[in-house]
């Protein structure tokens, strides 16, 4: 496999980006913020506050980041590895060695990797771990600097919802476009979005929204 500087310098910023998000939502996914109207349930002192899948998440990420700095410090022959053995550790010594991993054959995997588990965290910190469901094809057009429309977005909408949603009303959030951020509607304009698209998955959409009345 050959890498150009552009695709080292892409992996380098990716990792990097990666280790900011994971070090910036680390101690926030251990416990996220409560559901808004969901129920405060007192946690016996034994039991720490933790949900399953919070540390679950976390203890896979934990598990990668160890094994990639491990796999950093043997293939660089090093002395003096991370700082601690903790996760925000574990990710800033990886960040340290960006480069070498961006110019290593494995890096797009450990990149891909730190990305994955990056998501996971501030989902899990923000509280909007979400599952997603496919829609159908972005039905925006892309407009140039004219104002001609010159094709259509290359997007695929999905539908996001969030797990504690699920539970209680199958109600997705926000239809958003995986191409363009500007591209989101919110269930005030599914029927609109749902006439556009012609799709029998938009009609799953908005029988969600009628069962939530
Ligand atoms: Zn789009």
């Amino acid at each position: 496999m050959s890498l150009d500087t552009g695709d080292i310098h892409r992996t380098r910023t990716a990792i990097e980006t990666a280790v900011d998000v994971i070090v910036e939502f680390w101690p926030g996914s251990a416990a996220p913020p409560p559901q808004p109207g969901a129920k405060t349930r007192t946690v016996p002192a034994s039991k720490p506050p933790m949900p399953v899948h919070a540390l679950n998440a976390r203890d896979a990420a934990w598990r990668d980041l160890r094994s990639w700095a491990q796999f950093v410090m043997g293939e660089r022959d090093l002395t003096v590895g991370p700082r601690t053995t903790d996760g925000p550790d574990l990710a800033l010594f990886l960040a340290r060695h960006a480069d070498w991993l961006a110019r290593h054959e494995v890096g797009r995997y450990c990149e891909a990797e730190l990305h994955r588990h990056a998501r996971t965290l501030r989902d899990l910190a923000t509280g909007s771990y979400t599952r997603r469901f496919p829609v159908g094809a972005c039905p925006e057009p892309v407009i140039d600097d004219a104002g001609v429309e010159v094709g259509r977005c290359p997007g695929s909408l999905f539908a996001l919802m969030r797990r504690e949603d699920a539970a209680e009303a199958l109600l997705p959030k926000v239809v958003r476009c995986d191409a363009d951020r500007e591209h989101v509607w919110s269930p005030s304009q599914w029927h609109a979005l749902g006439k556009r698209l012609g799709h029998i998955e938009t009609g799953r959409m908005t029988s969600y929204t009628y069962r939530t009345g």
